[in-house]
């Protein structure tokens, strides 16, 4: 048996471990070809048939129909905080964006040297404990778009709704929670997800688009920014991070075998619950970050009596392997994230753990 630890890590994060064998096994000659993916031409017909089968499964997975697009870009999340507004907030224009976390936060800054940008909500003064109520949205007047992010990765919470935009695109940064749960994906005119989460390894962002949406794109970009030059090229405009979208293909397969969204959404649920449980069941030694209703299941975070606690925590934890609890510096704390990938004995196994150091230490 190989070592293999449990890894909470947000991102770059745990794969699949079949999907992880799969790529050994075909990593020095794929499928007969007598070379690594890595080393074969991103025009060659074994790499068109990666890239064209893993926005096929995509869009089967997220259950759109065929007038959606899916791009395979770089840059990160980062770049689409400005590649969206460079396409769809040109002069004399506004976009309206939903405060929820430092990401959003990063959109917004992003957009604004651009354009005009209106926060619409924020939960910013509650330490982005929570998720604003629909009707506490206050969109602007006719908005280019209204953007949300659907997982908050630093803070650990969750849109549990679609907000109500009317007529106006919704756009959603999905990089921590697409593929993971039940949602209406046909509601939304862009999502975008950097793949180091839910989908892969980094190095590829997945940019699912519809077709109304493209056709609403500037013109007037420089190529490598525009989504209509990417998507008249099916993501072949330069070569695209050609290993990336082979790992991404190969967990949208394993995610297709588990049974799909559905299957994820309730695997995930149990795993999370877990976690939650150790959390409400321990006389208020650990105390979680999010409000209750808007808890993530995707990332979970929560603190300890004292900042000692917490180091001893995390090096306890080690020992166990349970690897990258450390919270993120703006919440401080733990942060478990248990993406699609975390094995439901790693929230077990984290969770047993939890109950028995609040008891040592409670
Ligand atoms: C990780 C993350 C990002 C940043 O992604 P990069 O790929 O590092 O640019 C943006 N948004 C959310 C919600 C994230 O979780």
């Amino acid at each position: 048996m190989v070592y293999r630890v449990f890894n909470f890590y947000p991102g770059p994060a745990t794969l699949p471990l079949p999907v992880l064998e799969q790529a050994q096994k075909e990593f020095l000659d794929y499928r007969g070809s007598g070379m690594s993916v890595m080393e074969t031409s991103h025009r060659s017909k074994e790499f068109e048939e990666i890239i064209t089968s893993a926005e096929s499964l995509m869009l089967e997975l997220l259950d759109l129909s065929d007038d959606y697009r899916v791009l395979f870009l770089q840059g990160g999340a980062s770049l689409q905080f400005a590649m969206l507004p460079l396409n769809y907030l040109p002069a004399g224009t506004a976009a309206d964006y939903v405060l929820t976390g430092v990401f959003a936060e990063k959109a917004i800054q992003e957009a604004g040297r651009l354009g005009k940008t209106n926060i619409s909500a924020s939960s910013k003064d509650n330490k982005y404990r929570n998720i604003p109520l629909n009707e506490e949205i206050k969109l602007s007047e006719s908005p280019a778009y209204v953007h949300i992010t659907t997982n908050n990765t630093i803070y650990g919470t969750q849109w549990k709704y679609i907000p109500e935009c009317g007529e106006f695109p919704l756009v959603a940064d999905m990089s921590s929670d697409i593929l993971s749960r039940k949602i209406d994906m046909s509601k939304f005119s862009l999502v975008y997800a950097g793949a180091q989460k839910n989908l892969g390894p980094s190095g590829v962002t997945t940019v699912i688009i519809s077709k109304t949406m493209l056709q609403k794109a500037q013109d007037n970009l420089p190529m490598i920014l525009s989504y209509k030059v990417h998507a008249d090229a099916d993501s072949l405009h330069n070569t695209p991070p050609t290993f990336s979208v082979y790992m991404l293909k190969l967990v949208l397969q394993w995610v297709k075998e588990q049974g799909g969204v559905q299957a994820m959404d309730i695997f995930n649920q149990k795993k999370a619950d877990l976690i939650y449980e150790a959390i409400d069941n321990s006389g208020g030694f650990y105390k979680g970050h999010a409000v209750r209703e808007d808890r993530s299941t995707m990332n979970i975070t929560f603190r300890l009596p004292n900042e000692d606690h917490e180091k001893l925590f995390v090096e306890e934890a080690k020992k166990e392997g349970l690897i990258g609890l450390k919270g993120h510096r703006s919440v401080e704390g733990i942060r478990a994230s248990v993406y699609n990938a975390m094995p439901l004995e790693g929230c077990e196994t984290l969770s047993r753990f939890m109950t028995e150091f609040a008891k040592k230490k409670g």
